[in-house]
């Protein structure tokens, strides 16, 4: 059906209520309708062109319309597009689990699937517990992090820790002990990132751990707070968590679901810090940004306290529908050929280099107060007074007018409130890359 751009605009309005959106705004407003890809760029109904900076939401990983992904989506649909894995398999989410048992931190030895990032975190926290619960210890409290971001289902939420999202449900989340932001609190109280903020850190964690004998896990991200705005932790903080949690006898569940393939340089940031958790959330990127699908990896450690017989009823009463799709898990073992064939990790060193070089340009802006990277990922902070830092007011959407005006010059950005996000397919070029960079260097400006 080829439908006039127009009435789509139409139709849009009046029928689609969009995530994450204030839908009285958008509708006052004109907005992209994306009709095909290719390689990093996007286009919309009317054929204008874009490149995609932001991975359309931090998923696409080897550029839209790959030949060998699509191949992957067509050869599984001409078998059998699902079937369910609630006692049953299927070949792809077989194969898939062992390919990234292979390419996953040691120890990480069992896969269970799910559609979205939140999910991923949700089967780990009820795994978590259960954990407990199967070892005969009754323990109900997860140590977090303020300015945390796991995913919008009530559980993710109520290890999450950004208010503007959060507040509202507070009423209907679980208690959890919030350790400050490690990135804002060293800002705060250390002036910047460094060992000896690690360290007081890592002190208050110990004494949480030391308090109390009812802590069923500690819950972060990995290496950065993506949605908090682009915060990354100090060097070590994870392998500090690790080291503890380990001590102390409490589980670590870490949400690689941004920083997972490739986005911080390595497949997974924990490989940075030698660090190999007890749970490890994956979804974005996973799938190379073509279907939902996100797995929630764990140990035999954890996988054996749910063995028993059927009557002792131990086992995890959870699943999906959709868990363990023929399609995704196809797509998914494509994406990770790609990987290898692309030499994708190999060739994205330099651009890391190339995007922390020309990074430094936008300190010399009037009204940015901050400029953050790990790997392929960066925030670039906008800000009313350089001086004293004082932010935009809230409601001007000074983030979101920028983004626009990088949409008039045909790059695809979205924000995190006043946090201008690069999140650049691996694949991007070079040139590309500068012209995004230069781009938004002139949308900040002209503010
Ligand atoms: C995006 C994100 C999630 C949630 O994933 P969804 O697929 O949107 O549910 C969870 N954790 C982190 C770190 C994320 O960036």
């Amino acid at each position: 059906m080829k439908v006039d751009p127009k009435i789509l605009e139409k139709w849009d309005k009046e029928y689609f209520w969009h995530p994450f959106t204030q839908m009285k705004v958008y509708r006052e407003e004109e907005n992209i309708i994306f009709e095909r890809g290719e390689g990093v760029y996007l286009y919309d109904v009317y054929g204008r062109k874009y490149i995609d900076a932001i991975s359309s939401l931090w998923c696409n990983v080897h550029g839209h319309n790959h030949p060998k992904l699509n191949q992957a989506v067509i050869d599984q649909l001409k078998k059998v597009a699902h079937t369910t894995t609630l006692g049953s398999s299927n070949v792809p989410a077989i194969l898939l689990a062992k390919k990234l048992v292979e390419i996953s931190p040691k120890g990480l030895t069992k896969v269970f699937y799910s559609e979205d990032g939140a999910e991923a975190v949700e089967i780990a926290i009820k795994m978590a517990y259960h954990y407990w619960k199967n070892k005969g210890e009754d323990r109900r409290v997860f140590i977090t992090l303020s300015e945390a971001y796991h995913g919008d289902t009530i559980g993710a939420v109520s290890v999450g820790g950004i208010d503007l999202f959060h507040g509202t449900y507070k009423d209907l989340l679980f208690e959890t002990i919030k350790l400050p932001s490690p990135y804002l609190y060293c800002k705060e109280v250390h002036g910047g990132l460094s060992d000896t903020c690690r360290e007081d850190l890592l002190s208050k964690l110990e004494e949480l751990l030391r308090a109390r004998r009812d802590v069923v896990a500690v819950v972060l991200e990995s290496g950065i707070q993506a949605a908090a705005g682009m915060l990354p932790y100090p060097k070590g903080f994870l392998r500090g968590v690790r080291d503890l949690t380990k001590k102390y006898g409490v589980l670590m569940i870490v949400d690689e679901v941004a920083t997972g393939f490739g986005r911080t340089g390595t497949m997974f940031y924990c490989e940075q810090e030698g660090v190999s958790p007890d749970f490890m959330c994956l979804g974005k990127g996973i799938t190379g940004g073509y279907l939902p699908l996100a797995v929630t990896m764990t140990t035999d450690e954890v996988f054996e306290a749910f063995l028993g017989e059927f009557g002792e009823a131990k086992h995890f009463y959870h699943g999906h529908t959709y868990t363990g799709n023929n399609i995704a898990c196809n797509v998914a073992l494509a994406n990770l050929e790609i990987f290898e064939e692309e030499r994708t990790l190999e060739k994205l060193k330099p651009k890391i280099k190339l995007l922390s070089e020309r990074l430094k340009e936008f300190w010399d802006l009037d009204h940015v107060g901050d400029v953050r990277q790990l790997g392929f990922m960066a925030g670039i902070e906008l800000v009313k007074d350089k001086e004293t830092g004082e932010p935009f007011p809230y409601g001007e959407r000074t983030g979101f007018k920028v983004a626009r005006k990088c949409w008039e010059k045909g790059v695809f950005m979205r924000p995190l409130g006043d946090v201008m996000v690069l999140m650049m397919p691996l694949v991007i070029k070079e040139d590309d890359m500068n012209y995004v960079i230069d781009t938004l260097k002139e949308a900040i400006r002209n503010l």
